[in-house]
């Protein structure tokens, strides 16, 4: 099942690294975003497109979680600032966003395509990606925006416990783990995201609904706009998925 799946340092680390397992192609290349609120289930989505069709799962919110856990020391001063945004719930800048995005640009050339999560969160962001697209000669299939009420949302975000190690996504209730608190993939032990606290996911919720309607507005007048509800188990919402980008892939 994890074949295809793509180890991701170069996009978790940055440009100076390599990955060691690239996705075999198997089709041409899926290139996606994935929108959606906190919770909507993006990441797991993700995961699965990722395991089973080899695209690369691009989070932009991973890339700060790898460098929470790297030396204290070796962060840079805009990596604290971006970190210190992020416990609070905040966004980060475009300009420190657009910064890691554009570095890791290779990544959009990845032979499995990939799988855009947490990215882009504004207009400002969509628009300079757009540009980043185009210098890279790189069009995306489409933008898959992922909907839910407001209420599951926060039962989602508050049960949610996410593997430090290879980032797998657990919830307590609708999706765990076999042993409890324990990484089924690699066997790390859960934790819950400090951004996942009752405080920080009401700031998220605020900040999501402001820009959601613009960022799908955006990608709705260029026609990549497919909606598709996030409610169900995972397996019903991959399988909507599927049907939903056929005509397009
Ligand atoms: P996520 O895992 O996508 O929910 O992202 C976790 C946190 O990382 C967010 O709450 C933000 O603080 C930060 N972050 C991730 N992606 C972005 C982005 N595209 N723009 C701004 N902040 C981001």
């Amino acid at each position: 099942m994890n074949d295809l799946k793509p180890d991701r340092v170069a996009w978790l680390k940055g440009a100076a690294f390599n990955c060691d397992s690239i996705a075999v192609a198997t089709h041409s290349p899926l290139r996606l975003v994935l929108l959606g609120a906190p919770g909507a289930g993006k990441g797991t989505q993700a995961e699965l497109l990722s395991t089973r069709l080899g695209a690369c799962h691009l989070s932009t919110g991973d890339i700060f979680r790898t460098a929470k856990l790297s030396n204290y020391c070796d962060r840079s001063p805009a990596m604290h600032e971006a970190l210190n945004s992020m416990r609070r719930g905040e966004l980060v800048s475009d300009e420190m966003v657009l910064n890691l995005v554009t570095e890791r640009s290779r990544c959009l050339h990845c032979r499995g395509g990939f799988l855009l999560d947490g990215f882009p969160r504004t207009v400002t962001q969509a628009e300079a990606f757009e540009k980043v697209l185009h210098e890279n000669g790189v069009t995306l299939n489409a933008v898959l925006n992922y909907e839910m009420p407001l209420e599951e949302i926060v039962n989602r975000l508050s049960g949610r416990r996410i593997c430090p190690q290879c980032k797998a996504v657990f919830h307590i209730v609708t999706r765990p783990p076999e042993m409890v608190d324990v990484c089924d993939h690699c066997g790390a032990g859960l934790i819950q995201r400090e951004d996942d606290l009752p405080e920080s996911i009401r700031v998220r919720m605020t900040t999501h609904e402001s820009s959601a309607a613009p960022l799908a507005e955006f990608y709705q007048r260029r026609n990549l706009l497919i909606s598709i509800s996030a409610e169900g188990t995972p397996e019903e919402i991959y399988d909507r998925t599927i049907s939903a980008l056929r005509p397009r892939i």
